[in-house]
Order: C-alpha cells, then structure tokens, then sequence
C-alpha cells in the first residue's frame, strides 16, 4: 500500500517511463480490469531504472521485512502490522556501509518478486481480458446457450481475481518502501477506496449477472416465439398443401364430369343427327309416296283405300311421344289403403306414407284399380299403330310378383290384355290390304338362359351374339320366326308360347311368372317402287317380379319345399337382371357413352328395343297392400327414374328392298335365321326352322300391291 501511494505520488509527474492510467476515470473499462491495468503499468514503471531511482532516493525497504519467496509466501515477522526501526536512528556513515550488501541482496529479491509479480499479474490480465470477451460475448446474445453455468464460472473467475488482487495488495503493504509515509489515517482511506473498488467490480459482476439473466429470459422468449413460428409455418404449409390436393380432387371430379358431358354431347349430337337423318328421309319417303300417287291416279283423284299412305292411326297422339321413355302406371284392384292414394288420368300422381315418411310420385298417366283393360290399352293404342309406320315400339311390364303384369300383359280370354289388343288392332289397321308381312317370335329369359318359346319341338336354350360389327344390335342364332298371316293364327302361336313358358308357385302368387316374356311382332310395309318399304318392331315384355328375394319366401332353407333352393336361384337371377335393366336405364338417363346392356341377357335382348329412336312404355303395376308398401314405393322410385330416360325423337325405320324383315335394320332385336313356318303351331311344322335359306320373303318390292 505504501509503495503504492508511493508511486500514484510520483506518477503524476513521470511522463517519459509510461504514465500508469489514471485512477477511477469512469468509462466502459470493467473496474477490475482497470486495476489490474494500474497495477501493471505500476509495475513497469517501478521496474523502469527511473523508477528504481526515485524509489532509492526517496525511500528505501523496511530493513526487517524480508524479500518473499519465489513462490509468494510470506514469513510471520514479515507483517506490515510490526514495529520498524524509525529512520535516522542510526548513524549515518556506519548505517551506509551496512545497507550496500543488503541493498544490493534487497535488489535480487526485488527483481525475483516483481517477476513473478509480472507473470501473475500478466496472467491475470489475460484472463480478465478473456472474460471481458466472454461477457461481450453473452452481451451480444452470441453462444449464451449455457449462460448459467457461464456465470457460476464467471462468479468463480471473479473470486479467484479477488483472491489474486487481495494477494498482490498484501505483496505490496508487506514489501512497500519502508515504513508508512502517510497516516493511517490515510491508509485506511485508500484501503476503504480499494474496497470500494472492489465492491463495484463485484457490483458490476452482479449487474452483468443479472443482465446474463435477463437476456437468457429473453433467449429462451425468443427461441419459444421461434418454435411456435416454426409450428404455425408448418401448419400453414400443410393447410394450404391440404387445400391444394382438395382442389386437384375438385378438378379431377369437375373434368370426370366434364368428359361425361363430352360424352353426353357426342350422343346428342349423334342422337340429332340421326334424328334428322330419319326425318329427312321420311319425308322423302312422304313426297315420292305423293308424286307416285299423283302419278298413278291423276290430280284430284280420290286413292283408293289400300293406298292411303301411312296408316294414320293417331299421329297426333304419336306427335306427343317427345322421345322419353313414357310411364304409366296401374294399381291391382284391392281393399284400398290409407297409406297409398292416386290421382289418376295423364300427369296422375301416387302418394305413399312409409315409415312415416310421405312421397309422391309424378307419372305420364295413372290408372285407378277399377281401370279397365280396354283403357288401358286405349292409352297404348297409338304407340301400337305406330309400328305400322315404322316405328319401334316397347312396352314393357314392371312391378311386384302379383301385382297383375300378366294380366295387364295378356289377360284372361274373356278380358284380353294388351298383348291380344294390340294384335288385333294391328290387324284390323292393316285390313285386307295385305301391304304388311307380319312376323312373329317369343322367348323367356329363365336363369338366365334364352329359350325359343315358338320352337317347333321342345323350348331350345339359344344363344345371344352382338351383332355384325358397325351394324350394333344382336342376333339369337336358330330362333324361330313365324310368318303371321292373320289375327286368328297368331292367337294360337300366342297360345304355345305362353304354354311353354316357365312358372312356378311362389307364397305370393301361386302362378308367378318366374321369367322375362319377350314377344316380337315385326311388321314389314310393302313399299312403293321408288321407295324404301318401312320395318316397324313392337316388343311386348312381361317382367318376372321385382320383390326381393327374401320376401317372395323363396330364401332357399324352407323345410319341407325341395324346390326352394331353385327358387332362391330364379329370384336371384331376376333381381340380377331387373339390376342390369335399372344400371341400363341410370345411363341412358345419365347419356352415358357406355350403356351396360351387356350386363344381363334381358338388356342384352331389349337393347334394340331401347336404342335412339324408339319409343318406350313402361306400364308399372303396383299393389295396395300395406304389406307390399315398401316394394311398391321401390318400384315407383325405379318408375319415375325411368320416366326421365330420353331414347330421342321417334323415327321410323327403313327396310331394305332384298333383305327378310329379320334382319331388315340393326335395331330388330331378334335377328337371326329367316324362317318360314306359315303353318299353324297348333299341328308345328317340321323342325327346320333354323335352315337360313328358306325365307318366304323375297325383296320388299315383291310385296303384293
Ligand atoms: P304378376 O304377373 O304381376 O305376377 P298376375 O298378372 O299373375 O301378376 O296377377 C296376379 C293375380 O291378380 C291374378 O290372379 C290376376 O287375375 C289378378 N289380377 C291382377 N290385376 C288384376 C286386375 N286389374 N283385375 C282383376 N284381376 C287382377
Ligand atoms: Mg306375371
């Protein structure tokens, strides 16, 4: 402390040897390092010969205190507390003599000690220097990921400078310049100045500490706003990735229906074109019919009655079929139920409540359970006629076991249905006239399997091919065709085949019809000699029942009935093929590309009957039974689906002049081999009917007159 005060005395005015900085001068300089720097520029300048030279002259050691050893440690008498001899108290010279060789030893103790000093305090520095770094460090936010434990080593740094610090201060007191210059009362005050010193190194230590601590706060803020802003990235990313991939299946779904559309478009277009076609060439046909009767029978002359031109029939009610496939629908006769009620006549509607739930259906017409044979029919009548024209007739039963298709279809004797009427009709259109060869063939579709119901011998299972490639339609190789000759002839062929085709009991209906009936009436107009002849179709279909298996009691496990398991099959294979009729129609609805007539031998065999062009009935029965609520209300759905099928605009079909009306245009479902059988069923021909070479028919002009 001596030499200390010593040297801040005479610092002031040494300039040359460096002077040491100046002491508490404020600033950014940690207060520890300060003090360090002070000491070793003390240090230096004591060191410096200049030094040494003032410290001679001004002063000199206490004589008891004894150099320290190399290695720092002080002796017991070496206490700066101790008594010292008071200068002057010995003689002068006498003294002189004495102090050289001590003076001289007093040196290389010095030299030894300010040494290891230096090295200690140079030591020092660098580390102060190093944590002042550090702290820069840990101010700047730079490598503080373990800021605690930095500062608990900082802490220990700081102590261990202390210790340092408090060591050099007690090398200085011990081995200062002789004895105390100042008083102690001014001793002290320096000491109080150095602890105070000290205090606000440690101050500061602390006040970094607890700025340490803060920014570590801060840190860990800022890597939690980081990470969440991480998450929300993500979040967004996968969100908006989320609502991409939702747009693609948007668009994927917008252009699948787009290319149905397309397709939908196409099969309009070709649907019109055809139209026009068709229409194009009737008229033709109507203008070459005008001239030829001009021609033959002058202006003014009334025709006779043969020649009249096209059976007119109803062509205002035939105008009314816009293309659609019409829909009508009958009720069984019946205690009347609360839960189904009609409003009959055109545009007639069927209201059920089921399962609470109350619907009502919309059809082209409705026939109330009292409704006769002959009105029904009388609504049928003129899509029948049309045939006569040209034109490709449908009509087809649908419904529940029981509900009255085959009554509606062929009736009792005594009340004929619309299968004898639409014959006898026909027939009395044509007249005597002899202008049309009527043709006739029946099959059943049982199991799946097509069945010759007109075969001369025993019913033949035949098989269904597509037809000749570009001409579409299909062909039932060896069915038999029967040349028609008149009303009472085909009554008995209806007869035979109506005999022949299979039935069976079920709970429902003790002679249900188990199989689809297809009866074909193909009716060739004889043609005038410039133009083409007419080939008009009338299909007339009795459905099996549409009930689900289950409740016709046909499950296929009743004890006591062998032939249950067969009945299970057949209810299987019809709901199968009434399926295939729903699937065609969705598409015919829907104008797809693809229509699945293929997926049944019942839409393979009405696929001409429903191709662009024809027309359609479908003549719905439905019972009345509460219990049969939840199939008739099934069936009116199927109804009102079908009702909204469009076939296009009716048109008339061509016969070509050297062909059999079998194969007279791609649409006759039928097609096969040409056969002749003019005789009556009743005694049958002999079996040749699949020969192909003996038509009856020769070219349409050679058709009587
Ligand atoms: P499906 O062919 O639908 O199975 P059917 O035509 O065989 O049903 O009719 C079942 C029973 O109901 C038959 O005995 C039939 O005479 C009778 N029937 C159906 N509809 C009527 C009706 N409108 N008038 C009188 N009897 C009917
Ligand atoms: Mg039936």
């Amino acid at each position: 402390m001596r030499l200390a005060e010593f040297l801040s005395v005479h610092l002031g005015a040494e300039e040359s040897c460096g002077n040491p900085p100046e002491l508490g001068q404020p600033g950014e300089v940690p207060p520890l390092l300060t003090v360090t720097s002070q000491l070793l520029a003390l240090l230096a300048w004591i060191r410096s010969p200049r030094g040494r030279q003032v410290l001679l002259q001004g002063t000199h050691p206490a004589s008891n205190v004894q150099p320290p050893t190399p290695d720092g440690a002080l002796s017991q008498e070496d206490s700066p507390y101790q008594p010292t001899p008071i200068q002057g108290e010995v003689p002068r010279g006498e003294a002189q003599g004495q102090q050289l060789p001590q003076l001289e030893e007093e040196q290389r103790a010095w030299q030894r000690l300010e040494q290891l000093i230096l090295g200690q305090l140079e030591e020092l520095r660098q580390q102060l220097e190093q944590q002042e770094e550090e702290l820069g460090r840990l101010r700047l936010g730079v490598g503080a990921t373990d800021s605690e434990k930095r500062v608990q080593h900082l802490t220990l740094e700081n102590e261990a400078l202390k210790q340092s610090l408090s060591l050099t201060r007690d090398l200085l007191l011990n081995w200062g310049p002789g004895p105390p210059t100042r008083a102690p009362q001014e001793e002290a005050e320096a000491l109080l100045e150095l602890q105070g010193r000290l205090q606000e190194a440690q101050d500061t230590t602390e006040a970094l500490r607890v700025q340490l601590g803060v920014q570590e706060v801060q840190l860990q803020g800022l890597r939690g706003a980081l990470q969440q802003l991480q998450q929300e990235t993500e979040q967004n990313c996968r969100r908006e990735l989320q609502q991409v991939h939702g747009q693609l299946a948007g668009l994927r779904t917008r252009m699948a229906s787009l290319r149905q559309g397309c397709g939908d478009l196409r099969g309009l277009v070709s649907t019109f074109t055809q139209s026009c076609q068709g229409s194009l060439s009737e008229a033709q046909g109507q203008v070459s019919w005008a001239l030829g009767a001009l021609s033959a029978g002058g202006a003014g002359t009334q025709l006779p009655e043969g020649q009249q031109g096209p059976p007119t029939g109803c062509p205002g009610r035939l105008l009314e079929l816009k293309g659609n496939i019409r829909v009508l629908c009958r009720l069984r006769p019946g205690t009347p139920c609360s839960l189904v009620s009609v409003e009959a006549g055109p545009g007639g509607t069927v209201t059920t409540c089921y399962r609470g739930r109350q619907r009502r259906f919309h059809l082209d017409w409705v026939f109330s359970p009292d409704a006769s044979q002959e009105e029904v029919f009388g609504e049928l009548e003129p899509a029948v006629l049309s045939c006569l024209q040209g034109y490709s007739v449908c009509i087809f039963t649908y419904g529940q076991t029981g509900t009255g298709k085959t009554y509606s279809m062929e009736g009792p004797p005594e009340d004929p249905g619309i299968a004898p009427r639409a014959l006898q009709s026909l027939f009395r259109e044509m007249g005597t006239g002899g202008q049309h060869r009527v043709t006739l063939s029946m099959v059943e579709i049982y199991n799946e399997a097509v069945r010759d119901l007109l075969a001369p011998g025993p019913p033949e299972r035949l098989a269904v091919r597509q037809g000749p490639a570009g001409q579409g339609g299909i062909q039932v190789a060896g069915l038999t065709h029967w040349d028609v000759p008149n009303l009472e002839t085909l009554h008995q062929m209806l007869s035979l085949g109506r005999s022949n085709r299979a039935t069976a009991a079920t709970s429902m209906n003790p002679r249900s019809s188990r199989s689809h009936a297809l009866v074909t009436l193909t009716l060739c107009a004889a043609s005038p000699p410039s133009t083409p002849g007419t080939a008009g179709t009338l299909h007339l279909v009795d459905l099996a029942g549409s009930e689900r298996a289950w409740k016709a009691g046909a499950t296929g496990t009743q004890r006591g009935d062998p032939n249950s398991a067969q009945r299970l099959r057949e209810a299987q294979t019809i709901n199968r093929s009434l399926l295939a009729l729903g699937g065609v129609m969705a598409a015919l609805r829907a104008r797809r590309s693809h229509v699945p007539f293929r997926d049944s031998q019942l839409t393979r065999l009405l696929q001409p009957a429903l191709g662009p062009g024809t027309t359609a009935v479908l003549l719905l029965q439905i019972s009345t039974r509460p219990e049969d609520l939840g199939e008739t209300v099934c069936s009116l759905k199927f109804a009102e689906r079908v009702g909204q099928v469009e076939l296009g605009p009716a048109r008339r079909r061509k016969a070509p002049r050297s062909e059999t009306p079998s194969s007279l245009s791609t649409d006759t479902p039928l097609t096969g081999t040409p056969c002749t059988p003019t005789r009556s069923p009743v005694s049958p021909p002999s079996p040749s009917p699949d020969s192909g070479s003996c038509s009856a028919l020769g070219p349409s002009g050679d058709l009587p007159p």
